[in-house]
């Protein structure tokens, strides 16, 4: 059963750090989310499009659901009517195939870009380089339906905190970057998505505005 007392002590430490919490609740059952979602979390975050679209049906109909996991294109259209979040938005093709399916259900999409900042090469996301070529061709931000929100990192999994505080603190700087040269206007893009169980405080302290907390609230998967 979930730990609701850790879910209170981490909404404190968010409401403390102007951050969201997101209580990632993959593999868990609906009663589990259901006693989450009665002590007053309304956020979760899901990485299967199966899995999050039979609960989204199955649950309350004011949780925001947050796609967090890596996102095929073909699978776009079954999330696309209800997704409040896709936080793993890691190549153009996919940012035009949310696009597209925001617009066949006419409401606009909410996004992360997904940057790779862990020495892992089997995580996913953009290169710095990568990602400010494509911003410097204008054809992300000209996609009109999607809502470019910030930027999502995975750190390494490792117990080395220099490494992970390393990470973090490159990827809040990649924000500051990005968010300078390219969405200066942009009131929206001000998120970065980084902490999990593991390292949601040394995220915290490296500016992150959303953290995906699962096995802290939830137990063991
Ligand atoms: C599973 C998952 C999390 C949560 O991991 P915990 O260690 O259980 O907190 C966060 N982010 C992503 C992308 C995940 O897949």
């Amino acid at each position: 059963m979930p730990n609701l007392n850790k879910l209170s002590e981490l909404k404190k430490l968010c409401d403390k750090n102007n951050a969201l919490l997101v209580a990632v609740s993959k593999t868990k059952s609906v009663e589990e989310i259901l006693s989450v979602y009665n002590a007053g979390q309304k956020v979760f975050g899901e990485n299967k499009v199966q899995e999050i679209t039979d609960k989204y049906e199955q649950l309350p109909k004011d949780i925001e659901w947050h796609f967090i996991g890596h996102l095929q294109r073909n699978k776009v259209k079954y999330i696309a009517p209800f997704v409040d979040l896709i936080h793993g938005v890691d190549s153009l093709r996919l940012a035009k195939e949310i696009n597209k399916q925001a617009n066949n259900y006419q409401r606009k999409i909410k996004v992360l870009l997904q940057m790779h900042i862990a020495e892992e090469s089997t995580k996913f996301g953009f290169d710095m380089d990568e990602l400010t070529a494509i911003l410097d061709e204008g054809e992300l931000q000209a996609l009109e339906s999607l809502d470019i929100c910030g930027l999502m990192g995975m750190a390494t999994f490792t117990n080395d905190t220099d490494q992970v505080n390393k990470e973090f603190n490159y990827l809040h700087h990649c924000f500051q970057f990005i968010k300078s040269h390219f969405f200066k206007d942009k009131e929206n893009f001000k998120e970065i998505s980084m902490g999990m169980s593991g390292d949601y405080e040394l995220a915290l302290e490296n500016g992150s505005t959303m953290i995906r907390v699962g096995s802290a609230i939830f137990g063991e998967r």
